[in-house]
This record gives C-alpha cells, structure tokens and sequence, in this order.
C-alpha cells in the first residue's frame, strides 16, 4: 500500500474542501472519503486504490436515519448497512431494501459498511483488481479482457466496446424502486441527483462511473414515501446461498386495486448492468392488467430489449425473466 496522509474532517465544509484537493481527471481520485472502508481499503491493499490523502468522515454525523415531515425516509449517508436493514421503517415499510441489504456481504461487513459507501462500491469484475491484467476501468485505454476472457459474472445491460463489468450494489437496486435521490455536498452548493441518473454507462471511460465532482459528499440518500397498500420485495439468484454477489437479482414493488388489478408496479435488476436497470416503460405496461405470469414475462422482455450476452453469460436473458416473474408471484398473489 503507498503511503497517503490521513485527515480526520470536523465538518462537511472541510470533508468538501480536503475532497476537492488535487483532483484532477486525469490521474483519477487521489482524494478519496474515507467511511466504512468496506470497499476502499481492500482496494487500497491491493493498489488498485491509491489515493495520496484519505478523508475520514466518520465525525461529521451523517448517520441518522428518520421519515421527513414530507413522509419520505432520509437515511444519512454513514449510516451503517445493519442499523439501515433492522431500521423498524424500514423493515416496515420498504420490505425489498431491508432484504437487498442483508442479502449482501456478511453481518460483520454489513455492521462497517455505510449506505454512500455502499452505492459506490467499485466492480467484482476479476481483472479489475489484478493489476497483473489490463482493464479499461482502472488504467483507460489498456484493454478489457474480460470480453474474451471470464465473463460469467458480468454485464449484459449498459456495456460498451470499453468494459461489461457489472455494478455489484444490492442495496442500489433496492433504493431505485423507491424513487432514490442522493443528496451532494459539494463546492458549488448542495444538489440533488435522482438515483436513477447518478450512475453513467461505461462508454469509452469505465473508470467515470457517476457524476460525482471533485470534492462532492454525499451526506444523504431520500426514499419516497410508500403507497398505502403497497408491496416489495427483493429475490437474489446467485451461486451460493450467501456472501455471494448476484447473478440476476430483483427488486420488485406492487400495488392492487381493490379489483385485484395492477394499479402500479415498479422494478430494477442487479448482476445485469453496468449500473442498477431499471426501465419505466416496462413498468407502466404491467399498469391496468392482471398479474399473472404473461403479464411479467413481457414486462421482463421490454426490460432486456437491450441485452447483449456475452461468451459466458448468455444464461443471464432467461434467468432474469424467471427472477422477475417469481418475485412479482411472490408478492402478488
Ligand atoms: Fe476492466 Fe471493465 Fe473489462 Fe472488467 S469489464 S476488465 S472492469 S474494463
């Protein structure tokens, strides 16, 4: 690991101002913020990071996690990934998050990991931290070698000529059915972002992966508040039962009439994109008919218009229909 300075922020004017601090887009982050360290410090040891001042912004009280007077949940952006899944509202109120949360990671991890640090969390992609291996993501312009190589895992959604590495978030999923919206710090002034536009396709630079500037915090993320009579959940697919990332997953929520119709329906796929894949137009074609298996297979079938497979993951178009169907059935009947 190369040496960097450690700076502990007192406040969010500070964490912003230090986060601005020799960054330029060139050598990418030598700023980097420091919260759970989940992602970071792996990254860090392994040299794929390598930041030459870490911001520690576990002081500034970005933790707290309660319903707004408007009724939407503010979550704080250091809350921790345990307290966020046993949170009461949460588990109340937004089944498919608490569930996304701990169908990731471990209880130790989830216990250090924090809801920023969580949705930006850098790719699983193996080539990505092997420095052995030329990757796109992590020196632009050297080469994907995933495209020929291993690529079981990875993207089918979203990808480029540059890179198919798949975003690795659960929990981002989860917080796109419910209409996100990250909240920035940043030397301009305070922004809004809608979760839905914070993540950027690849293209041909992999290694910008949202529209984050230099020296933003993120202080805190916003669900809307949920529909009287509304359901979610989260269905993951994966290898092993756990400490496993997904190879699809599904984040589905669902609301009735009192005829038994859809009244609306809301859902996003992981392991599939380079970012979490949510599509509205697939969502507003389940809007007025029955639930049935038909209706979500086509409405899986729009969502994956765009898929392109690659040598390995192929089985990814079916397993997805399959994901979403089940979880709608789940919830639905
Ligand atoms: Fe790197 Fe992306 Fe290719 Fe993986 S898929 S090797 S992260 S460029």
């Amino acid at each position: 690991m190369q040496p960097f300075d450690l700076v502990r922020a007192p406040d969010r004017r500070t964490a912003v101002a230090e986060g601005a601090t020799s960054h330029t887009a060139q050598q990418g982050a030598s700023v980097r913020f420091l919260a759970g360290g989940t992602t970071l410090v792996d990254l860090m040891k392994l040299g794929v990071e390598r930041p030459g001042r870490v911001v520690d912004i576990n002081r500034l009280g970005l933790d707290d996690i309660h319903k707004q007077a408007n009724g939407d949940l503010f979550i704080g952006a250091t809350a921790r990934n345990s307290d966020l899944a046993h949170h009461p509202l949460v588990r109340g109120s937004y089944s498919a998050l608490s569930q996304a949360i701990l169908a990731g990671a471990s209880t130790q991890l989830r216990n250090a990991a924090t809801t920023a640090g969580n949705l930006l969390q850098r790719t699983r992609c193996m080539y990505f931290r092997d420095l052995a291996s030329a990757c796109n993501k992590r020196a632009p312009g050297s080469g994907c070698p995933a495209i020929a190589g291993t690529n079981r895992m990875l993207a089918i959604l979203g990808t480029s000529e540059a890179c198919i590495a798949t975003n690795p978030s659960d929990m981002a999923v989860a917080m796109m059915v419910y209409d996100a919206v990250v909240h920035v710090q940043g030397v301009a002034g305070d922004r809004q972002v809608p979760l839905v536009d914070f993540y950027v396709l690849p293209g041909e630079r992999p290694d910008i992966e949202n529209v984050l500037e230099a020296g933003d915090l993120v202080t805190h993320v916003t669900l809307s508040s949920p529909s009287t009579g509304e359901r979610s959940t989260y269905l993951k697919l994966r290898d092993r039962a756990s400490y496993e990332f997904a190879l699809i997953s599904a984040a589905v929520a669902i609301r009735l009439t009192n005829d038994g119709a859809i009244a609306s329906a809301r859902f996003a796929l992981g392991g599939i994109g380079t970012r979490p894949w949510r599509v509205t137009e697939a969502e507003r074609e389940l809007v007025g008919q029955a639930p049935s298996d038909k209706a979500f297979r086509d409405a899986a079938e729009i969502c994956l218009e765009e898929a392109r497979p690659q040598s390995q993951n192929g089985f990814k178009i079916e397993l997805a229909r399959r994901c979403i169907v089940h979880a709608f059935k789940q919830i639905s009947q």
